[in-house]
């Protein structure tokens, strides 16, 4: 019996008040690496997942003018009318696909909030969601904090970290509900080919499973054909559309993202945002209109060829040191493969660190199927990058 006179139960102490689905979530461990990477000087990063560019100058522009206007009220939940208008018509024009303005659309705090509603407002306790791995980060831990079970289909370099409709009939069983895609690929800058993705569409109406589509780096696209999953037939009535601004224009801190669904699944969507965000901050909502306007487009385009040439040096010139690296199709991230140096990628990762001063994110990061490879950003200044392909050259040489 406790003081109250009812049944005594455990007494609780800080760490058992924390709901126990969460107890053995573990921490990102890009984070971990980086808390690692802080306390050193002189380290040359190509660990960060975020564009080295200041956003654009007439989009840091309209931010501005808009706080001048005094914007600085909530907005609708779904977002500002103008933005979904000028998103409607930028997908239709990058992805050939109709998404309606009023009812399909909804703006998120980055593409991470759009991940978490959408995995939220799919999945029941003890569904299945399959992801391609390694993968971003937070896609396991999203699933499990939904209360579903997070299923890996593991890629691999040998052939160029394919995702094709065999490997997903290896995994999937009568809870799957939903298939997390992401190309081009954090972290192995893989694409996807149309006959692929279209394999991958046969598979998700065969097994009715919603595809949750994370499309941040498409505009980041080198090689191959960019081509979402949501512009198959039979698709779009089966897919949440995922984007930001995050990425193609060097937007990370304005923190803003959008949705796409057919109408029921926004709705749900916009029913979980309503209530736990309210809408994205206004002043990103405005900037990201003027990112729209065509004009925008030269910008992103300047950048984009600015990876593909840091992209061209730092796959030949890893390769040339003797770590075999596949080339990165999209994205800003290189994937070498270390595994034969005889070193778990994190012990790899940090004597790196140590000897030569360069931070890389061990492969394990990105999930299991990542030990043996090394993420390699190249968000990083071109020089920077020359140094430290030079630096790991000569950390390889010693081993
Ligand atoms: N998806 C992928 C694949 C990412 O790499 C990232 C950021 N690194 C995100 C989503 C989250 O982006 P946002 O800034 O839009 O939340």
């Amino acid at each position: 019996m406790n003081k109250n006179g009812s049944k005594s139960r455990p007494e609780r102490t800080p760490r058992n008040f924390i709901a126990s689905h969460l107890l053995d979530v573990p921490p990102s461990g890009i984070r971990e690496f980086f808390d690692i990477v802080s306390s050193r000087k002189d380290v040359i990063s190509l660990g960060i997942g975020e564009p080295d560019f200041v956003t654009p100058w007439h989009i840091r522009e309209a931010a501005m003018y808009a706080l001048d206007c005094g914007a600085t009220s909530y907005t609708s939940n779904r977002g500002l009318e103008s933005l979904r208008n000028s998103l409607s018509a930028y997908v239709k024009e990058a992805f050939n696909v109709v998404y309606n303005s009023e009812t399909e659309i909804l703006v998120t705090v980055g593409v991470s909030e759009a991940l978490d509603m959408a995995i939220r407002a799919v999945v029941n306790p003890g569904d299945e969601v399959l992801y391609h791995e390694p993968c971003y980060v937070c896609y396991a831990p999203l699933v499990q904090f939904a209360h579903g079970k997070a299923v890996a289909v593991g890629t691999t370099r040998d052939n160029g970290f394919r995702l094709t409709r065999e490997m997903l009939e290896k995994k999937v069983t009568d809870r799957t509900k939903a298939l997390l895609l992401n190309f081009p690929t954090n972290p192995t800058g893989a694409v996807v080919t149309r006959e692929d993705l279209k394999g991958i569409a046969d598979f998700a109406i065969e097994h009715d499973i919603v595809v949750i589509t994370d499309e941040i780096y498409s505009e980041l696209t080198f090689d191959g054909e960019r081509l979402s999953i949501a512009a198959l037939p039979g698709m779009k009535e089966r897919t949440v559309f995922l984007h930001g601004f995050s990425k193609a224009w060097a937007m990370t801190g304005f923190r803003l993202g959008y949705a796409c669904a057919p109408p029921d699944l926004i709705e749900t969507m916009v029913k979980i945002h309503q209530y736990a965000i309210m809408c994205a901050p206004i002043l990103s909502q405005k900037a990201a209109v003027e990112a729209l306007h065509k004009h925008s487009r030269a910008d992103v385009e300047e950048m984009r060829c600015a990876y593909e040439e840091r992209r061209n040096f730092i796959w030949q010139g890893l390769n040339e040191i003797g770590l075999s690296c596949h080339k990165p199709s999209g994205a800003f991230y290189a994937f070498p493969y270390i595994g034969n140096f005889g070193m778990a990628s994190r012990d790899f990762a940090l004597k790196l660190l140590n000897e030569q001063n360069v931070a890389c994110v061990p492969g394990t990061a990105f999930g299991p199927s990542g030990e043996g490879y090394l993420r390699c950003s190249f968000s990083t200044d071109l020089d920077d990058i020359k140094e430290a392909v030079r630096r790991i050259g000569l950390f390889v040489k010693k081993l």
